[in-house]
């Protein structure tokens, strides 16, 4: 059977017209799970939560006790309301925050803006040992800039490959990189507008220019149709998630996510030091003598 990340796996040329963004591949249908798909995929999370759990404490443990520069770089790109946070909330959340390392990026500030594109990337980056997650990343410099023309096409343009170069050299150095783009429908993009309207709790993330991004929608997708085409390499290949249904979506993250840490061959390393001596001495330990 394909594997979820093989099915979602972007080809050299992605036309996102032609991905449903309220499909859901991979999913077992209910004549083989029993389930209502929605109640056995939040149900599935849950374990993928607690084996992604497992997987992120080997890759801290190897740098920490073993000196393995190895990292985990998730990238996570969407339009407005694409649920980026959520997805956050729910993967990321599964792991010991401790082992995590996660930025957003907005507009570049004036210092950042005095800087080539991917210098305030470079600085973000994770440590050895750590899960990476990027809201938002360097693809701004080609979706955002190109449709908002920030910079001058042959600026943009050259952009794909110094991407290229650069995750390259990421791959190099020891990075696993995933990057994910959360693929939502522009009907979907309207309700979770409007929804960020009516619920008082949710005004804080309401931005009116986010209504001007939408007036874009197939400028952004052509941008996005480019960016994960050109830059869909091996060392660092882009997934497109369906992501209408929030449950698939989690599920689908979630065992992306998993595979490329399995496919680490991750393992805990073994003690440096003498295990017998060191119980013995523990066994010999006598408390203290209080002072009185
Ligand atoms: P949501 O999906 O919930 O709307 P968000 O990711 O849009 O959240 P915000 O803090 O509202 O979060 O917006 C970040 C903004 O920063 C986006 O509009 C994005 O286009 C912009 N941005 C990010 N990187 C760049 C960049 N390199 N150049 C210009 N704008 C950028
Ligand atoms: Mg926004």
């Amino acid at each position: 059977m394909t594997s979820v990340p093989e099915l979602l796996r972007v080809g050299p040329a992605v036309d996102l017209k032609d991905i449903d963004p309220s499909s859901t591949p991979g999913l077992p249908g209910r004549r083989v799970t029993g389930k209502d798909p929605k109640g056995w995929a939040r149900e599935q999370l849950g374990s993928l939560g607690v084996e992604l759990a497992r997987q992120q404490e080997m890759l801290f443990a190897a740098a920490k006790a073993a000196g393995d520069r190895r990292r985990l770089l998730l990238v996570l790109q969407a339009m407005d309301c694409g649920g980026k946070d959520g997805t956050i909330k729910k993967v990321a959340g599964a792991m010991n925050p401790l082992g995590l390392h996660i930025v957003g990026f907005g507009p570049p500030t004036e210092e950042e803006l005095k800087h080539d594109f991917l210098w305030r990337i470079r600085r973000a980056l994770p440590p050895a040992g750590l899960v990476g997650v990027f809201n938002r990343s360097h693809y701004e410099d080609v979706l955002v800039a190109r449709v908002a023309s920030l910079v001058p096409e042959r600026v943009w343009r050259s952009r794909y490959w110094q991407i290229n170069g650069f995750e390259r050299e990421l791959a190099n150095e020891g990075f696993t990189l995933v990057k994910v783009m959360l693929h939502i429908s522009y009907s979907e993009q309207r309700e979770r507008l409007l929804e960020r309207l009516t619920d008082p709790t949710k005004h804080w993330k309401y931005n009116p220019a986010d209504v001007d991004a939408r007036s874009r929608w197939t400028d952004y997708q052509a941008a996005y149709n480019d960016a994960l085409s050109r830059c869909s390499t091996d060392h660092a290949p882009w997934y497109v998630v369906p992501a209408d249904r929030k449950w698939y979506r989690d599920w689908a993250v979630a065992n992306i996510v998993l595979e490329a840490l399995k496919d680490m061959r991750l393992s805990y390393p073994e003690a440096d030091f003498d295990l017998d001596a060191e119980r013995r001495r523990l066994e010999a330990d006598r408390a203290p003598a209080m002072a009185s």
